[in-house]
């Protein structure tokens, strides 16, 4: 394996995954967004194939600089919802903190690829007091979300401080942490690091996956650490072209991963940042690959379709819809047409 993460263009065309008369151009993009590539993702790239679905998602690509009319800097509309720097609070219930810009990979689909890398890296101290003090504040915040950046680039110490002051605030009841970071440096993940999260409040991971090679040995490891410290682990993964847009795909990602005991949560339909056309699917085929899993694969292994409604309406399921309404029924009920797995319509009313 490669033995170390891929940084610069320069590192890119000696792996062998830039051609030297590419490197100009991917010279500017990376000064527009970020770029790492761990040593763990490296090593799964084939150089020789054009179309690998691991290089896909992390080797950066000249159309990045190609911007549509519409593609935004902040694709779901977070922006006019962040109460104090570093937090996000849209949903009554639920607030997502952001400790660090920072990610251990750059995925070049990346929502919020406007806005991690270099630059502000870590909420300041003050900034972090502020955010606890919004927290503490807001008895209706029952789970704060950890996300950023990837809050597993903070070392254990540092992690372990915030969640400290958040075990204090006595309303705070989850603690969620969205994180890259157990797939693509399965390491950083020790069993000292998952014993750290296992506190007073129920602490969840989500993990973000997106191919089945991702799920390495290592990272095999790296999961089965979290869950044997009583951390319930979810997944997500966005629905990519040149990735994981059929259904043979995702039904060998989704599951490997009920195997390690990770619940697939959201298959997310691709947000419209900037220089991501090259991603993206239309929701016929989002619906269509859905169909296709229901039935054949364990509903446990079955994750919900969403769409961020681009200017920060939020989150929606829009997986298909088994159900056509046909009439009114009788006493207040309604005809319907329900579909089955197979593909069958049933008369059903209710
Ligand atoms: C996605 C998101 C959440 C989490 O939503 P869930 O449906 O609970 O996973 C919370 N806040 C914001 C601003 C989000 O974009």
């Amino acid at each position: 394996m490669s033995a170390r993460d891929l940084r610069t263009v320069d590192d890119l065309v000696a792996a062998g995954l830039v051609a030297p008369e590419a490197a100009p151009g991917l010279a500017r993009v990376v000064d527009r967004f970020a770029l790492t590539v761990t040593a763990d993702m490296a090593a799964l790239i084939d150089p020789a194939d054009p179309a690998d679905p691991i290089a896909a998602q992390f080797v950066p690509s000249p159309e990045e600089l190609v911007t549509r009319p519409d593609e935004t800097p902040d694709p779901i509309g977070d922006d006019p919802h962040e109460v104090a720097p570093g937090v996000t609070h849209r949903y009554p219930d639920r607030v997502l903190l952001k400790p660090t810009h920072l990610c251990r990979i750059y995925c070049r689909f990346c929502f919020r690829r406007d806005r991690v890398g270099d630059g502000e890296a870590n909420l300041s101290e003050a900034d972090l007091d502020a955010a606890m003090a919004y927290v503490a504040a807001h008895p209706d915040v029952f789970e704060v979300i950890l996300t950023g950046g990837d809050p597993l680039v903070l070392s254990d110490r540092r992690l372990g401080l915030i969640l400290d002051r958040l075990e204090a605030i006595p309303h705070v009841e989850v603690v969620r942490i969205h994180s890259r970071v157990p797939v693509v440096d399965p390491e950083r993940v020790s069993a000292a690091t998952a014993a750290l999260l296992r506190r007073r409040f129920a602490t969840w991971m989500v993990i973000h996956v997106d191919h089945p090679r991702e799920l390495t040995e290592r990272a095999a490891a790296a999961i089965g650490r979290l869950v044997d410290a009583g951390v319930p682990v979810l997944s997500q993964t966005t629905l990519l072209a040149g990735v994981n847009a059929d259904a043979e795909t995702l039904e060998a990602l989704f599951r490997r991963l009920v195997t390690l005991r990770v619940k697939p949560y959201y298959l997310h339909h691709l947000d419209r940042a900037e220089g991501t056309a090259r991603y993206r699917t239309t929701v016929e085929e989002g619906r269509g690959l859905m169909r296709r899993l229901r039935g054949r694969l364990t509903g446990i292994a079955q994750p919900t379709y969403v769409l961020d409604i681009p200017g920060g309406a939020g989150k929606v399921p829009i997986g298909p819809d088994p159900l056509t309404e046909v009439g009114e029924g009788e006493g207040g009920t309604r005809r319907w047409s329900v579909e089955d797995p197979n593909g069958t319509r049933h008369d059903w009313e209710g």
